[in-house]
């Protein structure tokens, strides 16, 4: 059953405290709840949602579905004698994810400590800080395609990562594809 909430206040959920209403609400945290919101209801506006820091609302109704991404889960996937592959799903808050591949002694993401967000915004606008960005350790991205209801992997070089954008922040394809999971190829710590 898909839990919605009507007429629910925003405040919480952006950082400018704009106090949006938004007609219907979910946190999602599973992707079959994503398909059917999809497939039940193909012509309502749907606007996803991290942590709300690179959001300003600029009215004071949203009319149609917010989904708060809460996809939660951090696995490696692939660990070599220099490198690892780590998959971080979409919901979790990025400076979590960063400290924990730290205490992993995991290392390519320090620079991006401290960004507010989550883990699926990272690449949509491929994220910086002190000269580092996630373009520098980004393998793939996980999508939902919202056209066909697929599952699809964007390698890194179809992310087209550049300055501050990604093929994500076009306009004109910024509605069809949510972000579920990012793959990062990240340094093993060398131990002596
Ligand atoms: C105080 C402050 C400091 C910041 N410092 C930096 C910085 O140093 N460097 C930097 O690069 N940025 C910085 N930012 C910007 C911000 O941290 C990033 O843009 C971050 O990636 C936003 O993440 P979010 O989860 O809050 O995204 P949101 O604000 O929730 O969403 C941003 C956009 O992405 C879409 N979206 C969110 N999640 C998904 C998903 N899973 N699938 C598809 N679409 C999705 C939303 O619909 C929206 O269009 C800063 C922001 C603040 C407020």
């Amino acid at each position: 059953m898909l839990n919605f909430k009507r007429n629910f206040s925003l405040k919480n959920f952006n950082t400018f405290g704009v106090n949006v209403q938004a007609n219907y609400f979910i946190n999602v945290k599973k992707i079959e709840e994503i398909q059917k919101i999809y497939y039940k209801y193909p012509y309502i506006p749907k606007l996803p949602l991290g942590n709300g820091s690179n959001v300003l609302f600029l009215r004071n109704y949203y009319n149609g579905i917010v989904m708060k991404i809460g996809f939660k889960g951090i696995i490696v996937m692939k660990e070599y004698d220099s490198q690892v592959i780590v998959k971080a799903f979409s919901g979790e808050n990025w400076e979590k994810f960063v400290i924990w591949t730290i205490k992993k002694g995991f290392s390519g993401l320090e620079n991006l400590s401290f960004i507010p967000g989550t883990v699926g915004a990272s690449p949509i606008q491929n994220i910086g800080a002190y000269g580092s960005e996630v373009k520098d350790t980004l393998l793939e991205v996980q999508v939902y395609d919202t056209n066909n209801g697929q599952i699809r992997i964007f390698t890194k070089e179809e992310c087209k990562l550049e300055y501050r954008h990604s093929f994500f922040k076009q306009t004109h394809v910024k509605n069809n594809f949510l972000i579920l999971s990012v793959s990062f190829l990240l340094k093993k710590k060398i131990t002596n």
